[in-house]
């Protein structure tokens, strides 16, 4: 599928696979997804455009460069997509956060738009946080909210997601780089993700 990047790395399957033990604790849940994002963002950040800064070294001071960090928004689908934002603030400090809130529904398994709280993204890259892909409906609508805010580009970070759900975002938004850690076969009745992780938003916050 063109712009669906698999990462492929050993220490991503050893994490994603460790995240699918229901014996592992949240706090621990929440860590692992924190580093299988900042995996996958060395991936997708390997040749984004620096800049050169002077700043003051232990040798006087000097220029070097550095990514614009304040020009990425980054944009959790709450709420199971908070443990993944932790892990990229912890690496990229002064970018920007913004907040989007979809409910898929149960029956229809539609999803709505709750709560929007994303700051100006005019001309910035958004990278939108979602850390699974079942049928695809949630991460299509948050990236048409997302583009009617007029961002220069749009990426999502993803942790499991199945073939069906991928094509879905990619007819819909041919234009999108997506970066995942693991496609898996299929969707059940249910529309969850098999093998899968099951709920992230449960299993995160202990809410199962
Ligand atoms: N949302 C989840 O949290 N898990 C799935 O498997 C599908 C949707």
């Amino acid at each position: 599928m063109k712009n669906v990047i698999e990462v492929k790395h050993s220490l991503l399957k050893n994490l994603v696979n460790s995240i699918r033990d229901v014996d592992i604790q949240s706090n621990l849940f929440r860590k692992y997804i924190g580093a299988i994002t900042k995996i996958l963002m060395f991936e997708a950040f390997k040749n984004e455009k620096m800049v050169s800064k002077r700043i003051k070294t232990w040798q006087g001071e000097n220029e070097f460069e550095f990514l614009l960090e304040e020009d990425y928004v980054f944009i959790p689908i709450l709420r199971a997509a908070l443990p993944m934002l932790d892990g990229i603030i912890e690496i990229l400090p002064n970018a920007k956060a913004g907040f989007l809130a979809l409910k898929r529904d149960e029956k229809t398994f539609e999803s709505k738009l709750y709560y929007d709280r994303v700051p100006d993204i005019s001309g910035k890259t958004a990278v939108i946080l979602d850390p699974m892909v079942a049928t695809g409906g949630t991460l299509e609508y948050a990236i048409d909210v997302v583009k009617k805010k007029g961002p220069d580009r749009v990426i999502s970070f993803n942790i499991v997601g199945v073939k069906e759900g991928l094509s879905r975002v990619v007819s819909a938004h041919p234009d999108v780089e997506i970066y995942i850690a693991q496609i898996d076969e299929r969707l059940n009745d249910k529309k969850y993700i098999i093998p899968g992780i099951g709920d992230a938003g449960d299993r995160a916050y202990n809410t199962l």
